[in-house]
């Protein structure tokens, strides 16, 4: 932060979109952004976004369906973790993932903008959005584009992000609602996760699989969908194999690295043990709305 000279404080989407020209960054809780060199590398002045009026979250219904979720980018996870909304969407596994992002005090000010656009494989909201099917809506000085958050992530710190505010997180209430689970396994509860993993699936009335997403966390560089075994699961009946061999994909797809938290041998283990519970989880509750 050394190298900071200049703060500016934007009241308006507008302005801050102006603001942000190369040499400026995007302040939010400053969780990651202070204690994280990368996020200031050539940065001189910081654009925070807290006045934004970005802190929401919000339900619209549709006529048909069942609507979707909009979250404003500079919403906290202490306000995610505490929505009831959030606890009766998916299982509330959004609100549970927040609610194990760092310690009381992290979460009052980290944002989910910030865990978005930090972009780091372990971020715990990242993988619960991914099974949302969530997207990103991005604004720059060229307009408002949207971005689905599966093709946001280009690698550790890094997005399609061009000068751009991250405004809004979106996802559709899943329909049917079926059943979901998020699986953290972190080092002690506050610390950030070794791997996490979230599933989604739904059931047609003969009980076979309708629907199914898989994701995992900290095992690649990017937050990862399994879209093979989400593949394999289609029209199976949940149960013990079946889910041992969506694991089993799952932790085929997982290009896991060792570090201080983990080596990336036990990562890959772990990934399929998360991804199982986190489904059998997710099929239990799916049988239940049947
Ligand atoms: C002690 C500690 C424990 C932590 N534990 C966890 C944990 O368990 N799980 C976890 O997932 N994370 C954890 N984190 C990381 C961090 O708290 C989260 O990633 C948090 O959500 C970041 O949000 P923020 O608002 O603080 O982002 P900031 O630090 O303000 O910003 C992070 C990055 O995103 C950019 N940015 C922020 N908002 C926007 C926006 N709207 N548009 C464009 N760019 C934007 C910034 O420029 C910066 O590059 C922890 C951090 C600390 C310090």
């Amino acid at each position: 932060m050394l190298n900071i000279t200049d703060y500016h404080r934007p009241n308006t989407v507008k302005e801050a979109v102006a603001l942000l020209v190369p040499g400026r960054a995007v302040v939010a809780g400053g969780t990651d952004l202070m204690v994280n060199p990368r996020y200031t590398q050539g940065i001189t002045e910081l654009v925070d976004i807290t006045g934004l009026g970005l802190s929401y979250i919000r339900r619209a219904d549709g006529l048909k369906a069942k609507g979707a979720i909009y979250l404003g980018a500079a919403t906290t996870m202490y306000e995610i973790q505490n929505s009831t909304l959030l606890a009766s969407v998916a299982g509330g596994i959004l609100a549970q993932a927040a609610g194990t992002c760092g310690s009381p005090n992290i979460r009052n000010v980290a944002t989910i903008g910030g865990n978005v656009c930090a972009a780091l494989p372990s971020g715990d909201t990242l993988t619960t959005l991914l099974v949302l099917d969530a997207r990103v809506t991005l604004e720059g000085a060229g307009g408002q584009r949207e971005v689905a958050l599966a093709d946001f992530f280009l690698g550790p710190a890094r997005t399609v992000l061009q000068n751009e505010l991250v405004v809004e997180i979106s996802f559709p209430v899943p329909e049917p609602p079926g059943g979901a689970a998020f699986y953290k396994l972190g080092r002690t509860e506050e610390d950030i996760s070794i791997v996490n993993a979230a599933a989604r699936l739904a059931l047609d009335p003969a009980g076979r699989v309708s629907q199914a997403r898989i994701a995992a966390g900290a095992v690649a560089p990017t937050p990862l969908r399994a879209y093979q075994a989400e593949e394999f699961l289609l029209g199976k009946l949940p149960g013990p194999a079946t889910f041992a061999e969506a694991a089993r994909l799952t932790m085929e797809a997982v290009k896991p690295i060792t570090d201080q938290r983990a080596t990336a041998e036990y990562r890959r283990q772990v990934t399929g043990g998360c991804a199982r519970r986190a489904l059998e989880q997710a099929a239990a509750i799916a049988r239940q709305s049947l």
